[in-house]
Parts: structure tokens; C-alpha cells; sequence
């Protein structure tokens, strides 16, 4: 039988969040070891910190959803700035300790449980809200790509992610990072890589580089409308065989792949990295045309 947790006690009133040591000595006396499989590395650096809030410019009339708050270091700072926050935390443990730290407080509602189950529909109703957030890793694209097939996207995304997503979010046609990630994301939002962060600004320090992502929602789609599902496997497609020209790969789309590529302009053997983000809602209605 595995031994009964002990409960979470109240935070000490005059916790930092930023000091390793206070960070530590909380989690042991709670005999909490951080998971792994649950991307718990607690950030624990002022700089950071502020480069998040910074970014997400955030006013008191703001709706917040902060995704995986841990021991709500950023919630803190987000509660400070007047918003009013949704934060959803997984952990049984963390959601206890946020709910001690901030009870009762008017502008602040916890979820808890999967990011991934939560009514995003819901929480995402305004066009206005922003996410901001030191996103858990395993989820994080993932997450990202869920809200693209929402009816209203947040307005502003400031999050951490792992090095190598943002590099894939962020990455230029013709690069190799460059692929679905980078063009349904491309197309709705402007999107920077603003700093990459060293493993040591979390504890415990994870084993990859991350990076904090800027995600500005753009006024129209680039490429115009499209049905993010339609695309989203277009794209799945196409990048498993980012090596064949897409005269080949698109043979399961249409039964004239190259028409379609023509009517773009494109030549047969374009390959997917080289298409911009835009040229792919066209691309996609060019080759529903060729099925009619
Ligand atoms: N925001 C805190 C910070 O900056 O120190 C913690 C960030 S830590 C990288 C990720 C947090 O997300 C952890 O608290 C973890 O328990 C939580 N988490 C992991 N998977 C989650 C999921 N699917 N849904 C909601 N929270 C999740």
C-alpha cells in the first residue's frame, strides 16, 4: 500500500517563489516529488517573469487562462496585475496549495484537472482573453493546436515552451523546423520566439532548453477562411512525406494534384516546406475544385 500523502498546509505568508531553496524546502515538507510526465519545473526566475508579463501587456479589464498554474508564481503576478484568470491545474496537490494560497479571491477560479478536458469553448468565449503561460511540455502543441479550431481565438498567447516547439512555431518557410505547427499557427498569428531560457530559471532544471513564444492574433487568417480539420490532416499528410513532391503526395486529395498546384501557380514539384502559410487554404480549395 503506498503511504498516505501528508495534506498541504497553509503557504508560509512571506513565501518567494523566485528562491530555489523556499521552493525546495515547500516541496519536501510536503514530501512532493516533482513529476516528470507532468512537466513540473517550477520557474523560480524574477527576469523571466517579467519578460511573460511584459509581453502579455496586460490591463485589469483582461481575462486570463493560465493552463498548469504549479504553485502559481505567474498566478500570483497575473492576480497583481488586476486580471481576472482561470487557471487549470492537473496536479491533485498543486490545485490544493493554489487554492489555499488565493482563497476566495474574487477574480481568480480554479480548474482542476487536464488542460486538454477543460470546456475550452468556454473558458476561450471571448475573442478579448489572452493565454498566458509556463505551458506543460507534453501538452503544450497540442493545447496550441486545439484552441486554432475554436470559434474564438485569444487575442494574445505568451507561454513557455520547449525549445524545439518554439522553433517549430516560429520557423520561416524552407527551414526544417518549418512544417504544420508553423503554418496553423502562422496563419492566425504573428509569432515570435521573444528569449530562450536556461534550464536553470526552473526547478528542478528540465533537460531541455525552453523558450517563450509571442503569439499576436492577426486581424483576418492569412490565406483567408478554411476548416482547420480539412487542413490539419492536408498537412499531417503531406509532412510525413515532406521528401515527395507534392504532384505525388497529394494524389489522395484529388485526382489531378498537379491542376491544383497549377492554379497556384506552383509546379509540380513543389515540395510542402517551400509553400507559405498562406498559399495553403487556396492550395486546399484548389484541390476540393479537382474532386468536383
Ligand atoms: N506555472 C508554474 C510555474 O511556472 O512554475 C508551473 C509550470 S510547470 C512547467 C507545468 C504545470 O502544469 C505543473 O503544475 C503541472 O502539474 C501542470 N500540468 C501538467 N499537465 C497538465 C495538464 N494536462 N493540464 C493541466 N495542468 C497540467
Amino acid at each position: 500500500m503506498p503511504k498516505p500523502l501528508p495534506p498541504i498546509p497553509p503557504p508560509p505568508p512571506d513565501l518567494r517563489l523566485t528562491s530555489p531553496s523556499e521552493v525546495r524546502a515547500l516541496l519536501a515538507s510536503w514530501d512532493f516529488h516533482p513529476s516528470r510526465v507532468l512537466g513540473q519545473n517550477f520557474l523560480i526566475d524574477r527576469n523571466i517573469l517579467t519578460i511573460l508579463l511584459d509581453a502579455a501587456e496586460l490591463a485589469p479589464a483582461d481575462t486570463v487562462i493560465e493552463p498548469g498554474p504549479g504553485l502559481g508564481v505567474l498566478t500570483q503576478e497575473l492576480l497583481q496585475a488586476g486580471v481576472t484568470l482561470t487557471a487549470v491545474e492537473k496536479d491533485p496537490r498543486l490545485a490544493a496549495f493554489l487554492r489555499l494560497r488565493f482563497p476566495g479571491h474574487p477574480r481568480f477560479t480554479l480548474l482542476e484537472g487536464d488542460v486538454l478536458r477543460a470546456p475550452l469553448p468556454t473558458l476561450f468565449a471571448s475573442p478579448a482573453v489572452k493565454l498566458v503561460s509556463n505551458l506543460p511540455y507534453a501538452v503544450a502543441a497540442r493545447l496550441l493546436l486545439e484552441i486554432l479550431s475554436l470559434p474564438a481565438l485569444p487575442a494574445r498567447i505568451v507561454v513557455t515552451v520547449q525549445r524545439e516547439v518554439a522553433d517549430r512555431m516560429a520557423a520561416a518557410p524552407g527551414t526544417p523546423d518549418y512544417g504544420l505547427l508553423s503554418i496553423r499557427l502562422q496563419r492566425h498569428y504573428a509569432v515570435r520566439t521573444l528569449k530562450t531560457i536556461s534550464p536553470t530559471c526552473f526547478w528542478p532544471a528540465p533537460e531541455v532548453r525552453s523558450a517563450i513564444s509571442l503569439l499576436v492574433r492577426r486581424p483576418a487568417p492569412l490565406g483567408g477562411p478554411a476548416p482547420e480539420a480539412d487542413l490539419a490532416d492536408l498537412l499531417r499528410h503531406v509532412f510525413s512525406q515532406r521528401r515527395k513532391t507534392l504532384a505525388r503526395s497529394l494524389r489522395p486529395f484529388s485526382p489531378d494534384p498537379a491542376a491544383a498546384l497549377a492554379a497556384l501557380s506552383l509546379p509540380p514539384e513543389t515540395r510542402p516546406e517551400t509553400v507559405p502559410p498562406d498559399l495553403w487554404p487556396p492550395l486546399l480549395h484548389a484541390l476540393q475544385a479537382t474532386r468536383k
